[in-house]
């Protein structure tokens, strides 16, 4: 097989690389530029972020009409990989979960105002996001689609969303949530779906517990 890489994506890996050894690694180093769930904080973070964007370093893994370099997923297995030499690397290059898939998830599924209002801010860096799914057991875990115990029911033109969740990185801070939930016993179409921000009435986040 020929493990060569196109000539831009090697050009892409080097540029991480280095920045990620310059720029991102000596923040590693510094306790004071961790949050109380040891990754980098916002004060860190932000002007991380800046530099890798102003330097084209941006987003690899959306198509160029949504603001991305469209490298492709082999592409990002190469990437993914110079930046995850650092635990602060992919969040850097707005490349890390759950941005990096709700990203793409609407990107292909959502309607041009849901991306207007929901993705555009992920991808312009000014809001990040949060995929609700894990339940504690018995509830979702590896088997969503069978194990799935929060439900939502239409009421009228509102929907009603039962259930406890767990393990939602970075709820805390993001305004775009995507929540799955249970909305008919068909096994393989049963779940939807919940795309919201949140400054949505209707939800409130209980409690927030940082894992050591
Ligand atoms: C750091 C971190 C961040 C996370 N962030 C999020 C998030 O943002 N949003 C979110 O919704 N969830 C998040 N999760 C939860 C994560 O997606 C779940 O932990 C994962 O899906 C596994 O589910 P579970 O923990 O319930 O394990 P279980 O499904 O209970 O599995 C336990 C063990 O059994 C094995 N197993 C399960 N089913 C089978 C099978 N059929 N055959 C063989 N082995 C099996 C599994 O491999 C595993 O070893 C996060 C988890 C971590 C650790």
């Amino acid at each position: 097989m020929d493990f060569t890489l196109d000539p831009q994506i090697e050009e892409y890996r080097t540029r991480i690389r280095d920045f990620v050894e310059n720029h991102i690694m000596p923040v590693e180093e510094l306790p004071q530029a961790r949050d109380e769930g040891e990754n980098i904080n916002e004060e860190y973070l932000q002007p991380l972020r800046a530099k890798a964007r102003e330097e084209g370093l941006w987003c690899f893994q959306l198509p160029r009409s949504a603001g991305g370099q469209e490298v492709g997923i082999v592409g990002m297995a190469a990437l993914y990989e110079e930046m995850q030499r650092s635990l602060f690397g992919p969040v850097c290059f707005n490349a890390a979960a759950p941005d990096d898939g709700n990203m793409m998830v609407l990107e292909k599924l959502a309607n041009e105002d849901q991306k207007r209002r929901f993705l555009e801010p992920i991808v312009n860096g000014s809001a990040r996001s949060a995929f609700i799914m894990t339940e504690p057991a018995p509830g979702s875990g590896s088997d969503p689609g069978g194990m799935m115990q929060t439900r939502a029911v239409k009421k009228g033109d509102r929907w009603i969303v039962n259930g406890h969740k767990w393990f939602i990185t970075g709820a805390g801070v993001a305004e775009v949530f995507i929540l799955i939930a249970r909305t008919s016993d068909d096994p393989r179409n049963g779940l939807s779906a919940f795309l919201f921000h949140r400054d949505d009435p209707g939800w409130e986040l209980v409690r927030r517990i940082a894992i050591d």
